[in-house]
């Protein structure tokens, strides 16, 4: 205690085995760069006394203590638990209240609370030091016995369900019995006699279904609290929510006791939530609701309709449900006008948008909660950039505020405004996006629709931690209860998951598994539709359309763009494709994939055809037939791109790919190419493989047929040389080898490559530069890169055959097993998802340092799926690539990705 005094914040700091921290009148122990020891509630709450916001006084456990309550086996090491009493003394002495005084009870909260924030994942106790003496004394002095009782049956409830681990719904019967019997809607209406009664009648409860007394004695009330705060850091949704978000199981949370304040008190007093700026639109407006005379969660849980803090807010609230509910700038505008000074405040000293909790105890304000605000991605983007333009932040900072990730939320289609639609409901625009699939009403069916393949919408009155499963792996989520800050609206929000909530119009009928909408009842495996950024929902499924960017999204990019070194191509086979891919941004197409022109409709017949030829003049005669059809190809393709590079790569799969394996086909096929139909069918199966990722493919099919590249090249090259004499411009054509193993091999194909080019050039007079190039996608390419760069013009990585051929796994195959690898900690991430960078990465990083060696200026890109992934972009641009190739989608993701990869070093 002498020490904790007077306390500075670097003794705070260099005291390792300090366990309590104070914050209260005086000032705090703490500040907010100590998450890892206060946990990000606690560090704030310290943080927020230290720049002179009102916040109750209190004491934060440190996360260390966590770990230490698991070693002595779930309990309270002596030493802690001394400070936490001397701690309760001095808020005592503070607020001049006595923790268990039957006069004057000093009642306090225990709060959890993490490094990271995770919302709704440990319950907090309120009123806690109640019992009946200390409830009359309580009455008494505050001339307000409904209020005291109040507090103390709500007390009850959560004590009883998170320290006595009592099924919290029993209870809540009670109440809602109660209420019924009443024939009254809200809590508010129950007289104090009524809930001294309840109160009884809940302390019975508990011994009947626990065993055990409702403890009266604060102090034990104290210690189980805290301890149940330590416990709940291992519970199954907690321990799902960290899995879910790479949150370490070792840094532990901390708790937070602090002195009550009560929203509870009367209709001068209440409590509630509220956003900086809209967290779906990211609009620069205070957004908050509210409840009068309520306390704690019911805001989120909606017990009753939350109100609007703002005027503004609550009009267009009534204009929509035709009900007027006052705003808080109405009916508390001492209160309102001093959330207001202070949210501006806190922007401003946070420099991002906060996520606020507040109670206003007899219309005084008391900050409890701040932290950074979960947000779509649009609002992510729009907020970044307008805090860029307020010179809040700066322009790597606004570069840092957007995960790349969170873009694939707005380049994803929206609804069709155009499409017929069936609107059976309006609730809530929780969380932005479409999203189509068949009802299901347990977290349970959704995962059991979604390991079946099949696309479902989880609907729920109300969804609560447990549910996290089934949201994970729903489309969409629609409830028909709570508001904009309900738990449904913000986990949503924070998975980037389309989110309908509150949605009073529809019943939800879970044990019937029914959906009630206008007049219709849909059950089990209907399909819905749902609109996140209207709030709308459909029946059955709606035409999606491609989504229009706004001029926040444009901004950022021209910002990413100012900052990364690394080129970004897209993969793209079509002019649609290349079409798609100039929109987002890309820089070139790092990968043209021949073969998908060949599985058109028309020509796969002239592909078969070429397959089957007995010998090289009758193959020649098919190649002959394409020929025309992939110049006109690449003549599209090459318009598309004019001014931007566009690799294209030779033919890759082996042949049995194309032609038909069923009986039945084979004889039409064979009706169709005149060829008498046993040889058909020994063709076939002489095309069989038993490991065709490592048969008779790639480069290994022009070693055998040279022909075919030939065929390729010469297309490429015509392709070329009329753009460049009838429609006067240049394109270099970049040429790459799939699959190359040695410098003897590379060798060969561009010999093969260039005869047909320069054949071209000379019979046209065409001057067009080429290039030649490589995949490097074995691992002996990777390890003799050296000698393949003396030849090769460019690198570029087809990390998904490197992948496959490096760990010796299928990608086709893996699906059986990889999840279980995952799961078992084996690997870190999914390697054909994220590169594995040890490995993988490792020859990735060999190949480059060799192929510069012998050619210092090598184009080096890789154009596989890790080419659209955040963390393997961020691995490229240390390795020193020049680009990177992804799909059309994800050009926005990489961009933002490699500017931020620049911005860290
Ligand atoms: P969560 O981590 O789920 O946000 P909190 O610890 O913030 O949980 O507690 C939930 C709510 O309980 C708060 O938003 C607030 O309304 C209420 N609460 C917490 N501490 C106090 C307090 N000291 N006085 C009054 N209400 C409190
Ligand atoms: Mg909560
Ligand atoms: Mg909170």
């Amino acid at each position: 205690m002498e020490l904790t005094q007077k306390p500075s914040k670097v003794n705070a700091m260099a005291d390792a085995s300090k366990a309590v921290f104070y914050f209260g009148k005086d000032g705090a122990e703490g500040n907010a760069s100590m998450k890892s020891i206060l946990g990000g509630k606690g560090a704030n709450l310290a943080e927020m006394i230290s720049i002179g916001i009102p916040v109750p006084p209190g004491f934060t456990v440190a996360t260390t203590v966590c770990g230490k309550f698991y070693e002595a086996g779930k309990k309270l090491p002596e030493t802690v638990w001394q400070d936490v009493l001397k701690n309760v003394s001095r808020l005592e002495i503070e607020l001049n209240k006595k923790f268990g005084d039957v006069k004057n009870p000093l009642l306090l909260s225990v709060r959890s609370g993490a490094r990271a924030s995770m919302p709704g994942m440990m319950d907090t106790i309120l009123n806690l030091g109640l019992n009946d003496e200390t409830t009359a004394g309580l009455a008494l002095i505050s001339n307000n016995p409904r209020f005291a009782y109040d507090s103390y049956r709500r007390f009850i409830q959560m004590y009883s369900h998170v320290v006595m681990n009592m099924n919290g719904s029993i209870l809540d019967i009670e109440l809602e019995d109660l209420k019924d019997a009443r024939k009254i809607q809200n809590d508010t209406d129950l007289t104090a006699e009524e809930l001294k009664k309840l109160c009884d009648s809940f302390k019975k409860k508990v011994f009947e279904n626990t065993g055990k007394r409702f403890p009266t004695d604060p102090i034990e009330q104290l210690r189980g609290a805290i301890s149940a705060v330590f416990e709940s850091w291992n519970t199954p949704r907690a321990i799902t929510y960290r899995k879910l978000h790479e949150i370490p199981e070792s840094w532990g949370t901390a708790v937070n006791v602090q002195a009550m304040v009560f929203g509870n008190r009367g209709d001068d007093s209440a409590t509630g939530v509220a956003f900086t700026r809209d967290p779906s639109t990211g609009e620069k407006k205070f957004f908050g609701e509210f409840l009068v005379n309520a306390q704690g969660e019911d805001v989120v849980a909606g017990i009753r309709t939350p109100q609007s803090i703002t005027k503004i807010d609550s009009e267009k609230a009534s204009k929509d449900s035709g009900k007027k509910l006052p705003s808080l700038e109405e009916i508390m505008p001492q209160a309102y006008k001093q959330l207001v000074e202070i949210y501006h405040k806190l922007e401003k000293h946070y420099r991002d948008m906060q996520d606020i909790e507040f109670t206003i105890e007899q219309n005084v304000l008391w900050m409890l909660q701040t932290r950074t605000g979960k947000r779509s991605a649009e609002a992510a983007v729009r907020i970044a950039i307008e805090m860029l333009g307020e010179k809040l932040i700066t322009e790597q900072e606004a570069l840092m505020r957007v995960e790349p990730q969170q873009l694939d939320q707005l380049l994803h289609p929206t609804l069709d405004p155009k499409a017929q639609k069936n609107q059976i409901a309006r609730g809530l625009p929780a969380s932005p996006g479409a999203a189509c699939g068949q009802i299901v009403f347990t977290p349970e069916e959704a995962e059991k629709f979604s390991e079946a393949g099949k696309k479902c919408i989880l609907v729920r009155v109300e969804t609560s931690p447990e549910d996290i499963h089934g949201m994970i792996v729903a489309q969409g989520i629609l409830t028909s209860r709570g508001g904009m800050t309900s738990h449904a609206a913000v986990v949503a929000r924070g998975m980037g998951k389309c989110c309908v909530a509150g949605c009073s119009e529809i019943e939800v009928d879970i044990d019937r598994q029914e959906l009630h909408a206008k007049g219709h009842v849909l059950k089990k495996g209907d399909i819905i539709t749902l609109d996140g950024s209207t709030g709308e929902v459909f029946l059955g499924e709606v035409k999606t359309v491609e989504p229009r960017l706004s001029g926040n999204f444009d901004a950022l990019m021209t910002l990413a763009d100012k900052y990364r070194r690394l080129g970004i191509e897209a993969n793209a086979d079509t002019p649609h494709d290349a079409r798609v891919a100039r929109k987002f941004g890309a820089e070139g197409i790092g990968l043209c994939r021949t073969e998908h022109m060949f599985f058109d409709a028309e020509r796969i017949d002239a592909v078969r055809e070429m397959i089957v030829a007995e010998n090289k003049a009758d193959r020649e005669k098919a190649l002959a037939k394409l020929l025309p059809m992939q110049r006109s190809d690449f003549i599209q393709l090459f318009e598309e791109m004019k001014g931007f590079p566009v690799t294209i790569r030779l033919l890759d799969p082996p042949l049995h790919e194309f032609v038909p394996q069923a009986d039945a086909e084979i004889e039409v096929l064979a009706d169709k190419l005149g060829v008498e139909l046993g040889r058909l069918k020994s063709k076939v199966k002489s095309l069989h493989e038993f490991n065709p990722m490592l048969g008779h493919r790639g480069c290994r099919l022009a070693v055998t047929y040279p022909e075919i590249y030939a065929m390729q090249a010469r297309a490429i090259a015509e392709a070329a040389a009329e753009l460049e004499l009838k429609k006067g411009f240049t394109i270099i054509p970049e040429i790459m080898i799939p699959l190359i193993n040695t410098a003897k091999e590379f060798h060969m194909m561009r010999q093969l490559v260039e005869t047909e080019v320069n054949k071209v050039k000379k019979q046209t007079g065409a001057q067009f530069k080429y290039l030649v190039g490589t995949m490097i996608e074995l691992p002996r390419a990777a390890l003799t890169a050296d000698e393949i760069a003396i030849e090769a013009d460019f690198f570029s990585f087809g990390t998904n055959d490197l992948t496959q051929t490096t760990l010796g796994l299928s990608r086709d195959d893996a699906g059986k097993f990889l999840g279980n690898y995952v799961q078992a900690g084996l690997f870190e991430k999914d390697p054909f998802v994220s590169i594995d960078q040890r490995g993988v990465g490792q020859l990735v990083k060999l190949a480059v340092d060799l192929g510069r060696k012998s050619k210092p200026n090598l184009k080096v890109g890789v154009c596989g799926e890790h080419g659209g992934d955040p963390a393997s972009v961020e691995f490229f641009h240390r390795a020193g690539l020049d680009y990177v190739s992804c799909s059309p989608y994800r050009v926005p993701i990489a961009r933002l990705a490699a500017a931020r990869a620049a911005i860290q070093k």
